[in-house]
């Protein structure tokens, strides 16, 4: 059967990794979570040092882009993606909150952005990949076969984030979340490079009021029209 190429953009805390994910496992191809690579390209920039109050040192980051190699691997148990930065398993320290509050900025830097997409577009040549971030329809797969395009209120994201930091143990605030979800709304949406827009072709999904499983669903009978379509 022929392969195509799946492109889910959306807002943050969307539920779109878990429908990308669940689809990929699903009909066998591969998933690739680029805002992984964006928080993984944060994660280093924090750990040295390149942010001085809050601010990134653009010059800093610049430079060491050709150290920071990104690549994601199965774990053997969860048959889960999990991401590495230089060789180290980073899959929970790129999702606290202090990575949160540090991504948009670092995402809205185009030679970030430069470097991130062509790595993307490399793992996509084949086709047979379920991508989700932010520009995956409109800037890294303009010619994917199926997009999708979610949202859901602020609100009920934030919660969804609160939810799943308190399951894995984490310190959260839902006031706090819910605020990180606004402020990278607003900074993706309004960032001068590749803002996070819903390409002409996508189809929109709002999930506000939709279970995981419905969700699921939903996805599926897309793929299946896309790919008999
Ligand atoms: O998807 P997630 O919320 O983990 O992404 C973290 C951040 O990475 C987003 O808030 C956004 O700023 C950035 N991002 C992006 N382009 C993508 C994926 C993520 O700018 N394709």
């Amino acid at each position: 059967m022929k392969k195509i190429t799946i492109a889910i953009d959306g807002y943050s805390s969307c539920g779109k990794s878990t429908m990308a994910k669940d689809l990929a496992r699903k009909i066998g191809y591969i998933y690739i979570d680029s805002g992984a690579m964006y928080r993984a390209v944060t994660l280093y920039s924090l750990e040295n040092g390149f942010f001085i109050e809050n601010a990134i040192d653009t010059a800093l980051l610049k430079a060491a882009m050709p150290d920071i190699h990104i690549s994601f691997e199965l774990n053997p148990d969860t048959q889960r993606p999990q991401t590495f930065l230089n060789g180290r398993n980073v899959e929970d320290a790129i999702r606290t909150m202090e990575v949160s509050s540090h991504v948009s900025p670092v995402a809205a830097l185009d030679f970030v952005r430069e470097a991130l997409v062509r790595q993307q577009q490399e793992m996509g040549k084949a086709k047979g990949i379920v991508m989700d971030g932010r520009d995956i329809g409109t800037v890294v797969f303009p010619d994917a076969e199926l997009k999708i395009f979610v949202t859901a209120s602020a609100e009920i994201r934030a919660q969804r984030r609160y939810d799943e930091l308190k399951k894995k143990g984490q310190e959260a605030s839902y006031e706090e979340i819910l605020a990180n979800v606004e402020e990278r709304d607003r900074i993706d949406q309004t960032r001068k490079v590749s803002p996070l827009r819903r390409a002409n072709d996508a189809i929109l999904l709002d999930n506000s009021h939709m279970s995981i499983d419905e969700q699921k669903e939903w996805l599926t009978e897309k793929f299946q029209a896309a790919i008999h379509g």
